[in-house]
Order: structure tokens, then sequence, then C-alpha cells
């Protein structure tokens, strides 16, 4: 996204699913694990003058309306403007947000992160015509001012992008209609976020520990984990038996959302709710169709996984009930947080030092948020401040996913500060598509490093099993629920109704192709139907997929910068690094390309799917050595 409500930030797929943390106070916490807010605005008057200093620049947009088609020096004057206002934006935004993470009771901050969300919202109100009225504007002209005027080059990827969406465009009475019907169309997902979020009358079981558990969501993802099989059972039925009773009403939500979907396609003149969805960032639809195709190909890999998993639980018959118990259960890491923060430093070497010092240095100066305190926001994000630095939130308790969340976050961290140093502040944001490539890459050296370091085959079983279940779920689990997502979309394109009955119906029939229930490999019962009904991606208009290619993306570059490490040659990790700095002077299937992947092609799957096999080599070769009866004396 070139242009939008400006604070990216970075959310932890992995963090979302921790438990409620080891709170202490905040002003017991020393500085050095506290980030510092004060490199945005000194003090809270400063941000509120900041605040009025913007409101008061605002209506100086709407001189420029009109004047755009003049010449090149009107739009430039307009660009400055607005990308000026947006990047004040940003930094109010992200002050007043971040404050309130520190403790969300508190009513200050909160107000603050209001009234910046408002001016928001009238920001990209007074906003609104630009791009419009540039495409009131001959595109060969507009090119010709490009071409001629050096200080349009840091808006050219803007004006571009504007020009690549002329075919898409309505007319200015059109495009106003369908603004007010974009307030309509998010009602399936709001009806379904109520439902799901609060409404729902969700069952609460006894355990055999003897706890009682309310399984909403959250408590379900905790508890499919167990490690009591019967425990695991019960959590099965009764959460997915509650949500059955409501299939009805959530095929109703969804149905909902789909129809926005087609209607945006419609009177965009696009030929599928696919295409149109893609279109956004210029990702070329056979991307997905590929991606689906690739993780078919390669379903004996997951029946593969499967049948160790089995082997490693020791059960008769493998079940779904069987897919999130930890696959080692006896090693517990733990880490100091500057332990952690060591450990992320030297994983990170493969990198080279420029990257690691830099990182080093954001350390020293406080871009971290380290430590659960009460009322501190739960879960880890990135963001960051042009001309700033990076901020990062963690919720760091020293368990082996902290480390990996202080590498998944300062991977975001990293690309933000390698992006903002190297691109004006117009192309500085990079893609959504590529941003949890950076992340999932860092995990990718650290779990590595730590294979190399591990002294005993428990903690390897330990971390091969980490890395593998890693790729399981973001591979498959992701892709399972990208080709869902396409065929209901399809299904609909066909004319053919959208229920929750059928809904269901298509959702068991893929899930029992993806885990091998016909050919016994793992069982998947009736009751797994439904499990649609409970994921809110399935509201983003096909966003999950960019789940798995970030993954395979990362796991390919990873692999090939940690084999060129062992020869002391650095052109993959430079490709890699001007990648990281690119931030969105391309399009992020050619930054891919760049960095030395095509996501056009199955090379960087298949690299994914050999690293899975060779992490299962590996668990096949310590288990059959600890499987040996010990030699007789
Ligand atoms: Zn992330």
């Amino acid at each position: 996204m070139l242009l939008a409500a400006r604070t990216l930030v970075w959310v932890s797929l992995m963090a979302m699913t921790t438990s409620a943390a080891l709170a202490g106070e905040r002003k017991d916490i020393p500085d050095k694990y506290k980030w510092n807010l004060g490199d945005l605005f000194p003090t809270e008057a400063a941000w509120t003058k900041g605040k009025d200093a913007f409101a008061a620049r605002l209506p100086e947009l709407a001189k420029h309306k009109g004047r755009l088609g003049k010449g090149p020096d009107e739009v430039l004057a307009t660009l400055r403007l607005m990308f000026d206002l947006d990047l004040e934006l940003s930094r109010l935004s992200v002050y007043a947000a971040s404050l309130s993470d520190e403790d969300v009771r508190a009513a200050r901050p909160r107000e603050m992160k209001q009234s910046a969300e408002e001016l928001a919202t009238a920001f990209s109100a007074a906003t609104s015509w630009v791009r419009p009225e540039l495409l009131t504007v001959d595109p060969a002209k507009v090119r010709k001012w490009i071409a001629g005027t050096p200080k349009l080059a840091p808006y050219r990827m803007y004006l571009e992008e504007t020009l690549r969406r002329k075919p898409h465009t309505l007319s200015a009475a059109e495009e106003h209609v369908a603004a007010e019907a974009g307030e309509l169309e998010r009602a399936g997902g709001e009806v379904h976020g109520v439902l799901s979020n609060a409404d729902l009358p969700y069952p609460t079981v006894k355990l055999s520990t003897g706890e009682s558990v309310r399984l909403d969501p959250q408590a379900y993802s905790l508890h499919r984990q167990d490690r009591a099989r019967a425990d695991r059972d019960k959590v099965f039925s009764a959460f997915f038996g509650s949500l059955a009773t409501y299939e009805r009403t959530m095929g109703a939500t969804l149905a909902a959302a789909v129809k926005a979907h087609l209607f945006d396609k419609r009177i965009r003149h696009f030929d599928s709710a696919l295409d149109a969805a893609l279109f956004q960032d210029n990702i070329p639809p056979a991307v997905y169709k590929q991606l689906l195709a690739d993780v078919h190909r390669s379903l004996p890999t997951l029946h593969r996984y499967l049948a160790l998993r089995k082997r490693m639980l020791g059960v008769d018959t493998l079940r779904y009930q069987d897919l999130y118990v930890p696959l080692v259960s006896s090693v517990d890491l733990h880490f100091a947080p500057d332990e952690a923060r060591t450990i992320t430093l030297d994983a990170l070497a493969p990198l080279g030092k420029d990257y690691t010092e830099a990182l080093r240095k954001g350390f020293d100066s406080r871009w971290t948020d380290y430590l659960p305190t009460t009322g501190k926001r739960s879960g880890a994000y990135s963001t960051g401040v042009y001309g700033v630095h990076p901020y990062q939130l963690l919720n760091f308790n020293g368990r082996y996913e902290d480390l990996t969340t202080l590498a998944h976050e300062s991977g975001h961290s990293m690309h933000t500060f390698l992006s903002h140093g190297a691109q004006p502040y117009p192309t500085a944001d990079y893609p959504i598509f590529v941003a949890e490539v950076a992340s999932t890459f860092n995990e990718n050296l650290l779990i590595h490093y730590m294979l190399d370091r591990a002294k005993d085959d428990a903690t390897k079983l330990f971390l091969l099993g980490t890395l593998l279940d890693g790729l399981r779920t973001t591979l498959f689990r992701q892709t399972q629920f990208a080709e869902f997502e396409l065929a209901f979309h399809e299904q609909a394109e066909r004319g053919e109704p959208l229920t929750g009955e059928n809904l269901s119906k298509l959702y068991l029939k893929i899930a029992r192709d993806y885990y091998g229930h016909d050919k016994k490999v793992c069982q998947v019962e009736d009751l797994l139907a439904v499990e649609w009904a409970y994921v809110p991606h399935f509201y983003y208009d096909f966003y999950v997929y960019q789940y798995a290619t970030s993954m395979v993306a990362s796991t390919s570059l990873a692999r090939a910068v940690r084999e060129e490490a062992k020869t002391g040659k650095t052109a993959r990790r430079d490709a890699y690094l001007k990648m990281l700095s690119s931030g969105s002077s391309k399009y992020a299937i050619d930054l891919l390309k760049d960095a030395g992947v095509d996501m056009t092609t199955s090379a960087p799957f298949d690299a994914a799917i050999a690293e899975m096999n060779a992490t299962m080599d590996e668990m096949d070769r310590i288990l059959d050595r600890q499987a040996k009866p010990a030699p007789k004396r």
C-alpha cells in the first residue's frame, strides 16, 4: 500500500496466541527494558502542540484542488504537502497508540489515540480528491511530466500506481456511491466479529486437571495443545459442537462478505473476486493458483509429517485432535531478556556486521519494550516513524517462543530501519506481501543457530519439531484456508448459494483431502466441517495466502544465505539486504525477484519443501538412534 492511514503495524501471528503474561508494574521496570517514546515527542504537551499544528495545516490541501492538470509544478506542490502531512500524522498516531499500549486502561492516552484516529479520517477525506483528479489528466502527459521533472522522482511510484488503477476507477459520482456502499460492505465481518468475540455462548468444560474452562477461540487454541488426549477430545467436541449450532448464522455473515467482494468485482470490471483482491498490490493471480497447485503436489510431505507426529506421540490412530500437542514437551528452554538479545544478534550474523551492528544500536537506544506489565497490550508488534526509528512491543516471558518473537519483530524493525534509511518518504514503507518475509527469515536463522549449538537429542528434537510445526501450520494450513477461500468465492461467482451447510461440506472435503483422511493418514471427524466459522481471516478478502507465500520466500532465501555464508561469498545476502532497503520503490513481486526468489515459479516452494524434508530426515535419524536397544555388555 502506498498511501493508507499510515500506522503500519506488523503484528506477530504467533504472539496472538500467547497466554496471559506474568505482569509487573511499569514503574518498577528499568528504563533499558522500556522503549523511549521521547524520541517521537519529548512530552505530551509537545504532542498536543503537534496535533494542533497538523489540524491547522490540513485545510491547505483544498487550495490545490482543481489545479493538478496545470502542470508538474502543481503536482509537485500538492504531493509534497500531502506526504509532509502524512508523515506528521504518522508521528502523531504512533506516539498516541504506543503510549496507549503501555497501559490500555489509562484514559488520557486512549483519548489521544482517538483524536489521532479522527485526524487520520479527516486527512483521508481531505486527500480523497487527489487520485481521481490525477486520473482526469492524460496518462501520457503525466508520464512526460515524471520524465521531465527530476523533483517528481520520489513520487514516481505513487503516480504510476495511480495510473495503473485507471481502468478500474469509476467516474467521480460513481466513486462517491462506491465509497458510501463501502460502509455497508463491512457488515458481514462486523456481525461475525460481535458474534464470535462477544455473543456466542461458548461452552464451559471441566478438564482432567480439575480446571473449568470457558472455550472461547483463545481458550480453544490454548487447550487443543493439552497433553491429555481425553481433554483434547473434550475440548474439540465442545468447541466445534457449539460453533455448529451457529452454522447457519455464520454462513449468512460470510455470504454477506462475499456478496460485497462480488459487488466490487462487478462495478470495477474485474473478471473474478480473486483478480480484484490481488490487483490492490499488483500480485499476479497466477501466484495464488500456483501456490495451491504446489501445495497439492506436496501433500505427500504433509503426510510424511503426520506419520512422524503419529510415531512421536505413540498413538495407534492419528486424529485431527492430535495435531497441536507439542511434539516434545520435556524440554523447557528459558532466556533472560539480555541473553535473548545476545542470541538474536549472534544468530543474525549471516546477515553481516552492518545489519547486526545497526540492530545492536537499536537495542541500546531503546527501540524495544520488553516486559509484560499491568495493563500493557498483549502480543507483539513492530512499528516505526520515518526519520525517527522503529519501535517494537513485546511481552517477553523468557520462553523459546519469546526469543523467536524478538527475532521476528527485529526482522520487521530492521526492514523498517533499512528502507527508511535508503528511501525517500513516499516509498519508505514496504508492501504487505514482503513484510512477513523479513520477520520469518530471522526466525529461520535463529532456529538453525540454536540447532547448531544444541547439545542433546531432546533439545534438537524440540527445535526441529518447532521448525517443522511452523512449516506445517503456515505452508499447509494457511494454503488450505486459501484454497477454501477461493472455492467459496468461485461457488458464489457461479451463482450457487452460500449457506452454512454447503460451506461446511466444502470445508470438510478440502480438510480431508489435505490431511489424508481417506488414505488413513489422519482422521478428520465430521465435526471439523464447521472450523471455517471461527476464522476471521475469511473476511479479509484473499489475505491468508500471503502467510504461506512469505514463509516460502523466507525459507528459500534464508537457506540460500546460510549456505552461501559457509563459502564466504555474499552475493545472495547483498541482494536480500538490498530488498530490505527498497521499501515500496518497486512492486512486491519484483522486489522478491531481485532478492533471488521468483514467486511466479515453483522453485522457492520446492526449496521450502526440501527444508521440511531435511528437517524430518534429521528427526528420523535421532528417533531411530533412540529406538535402538542399548548394546549388551
Ligand atoms: Zn510479523
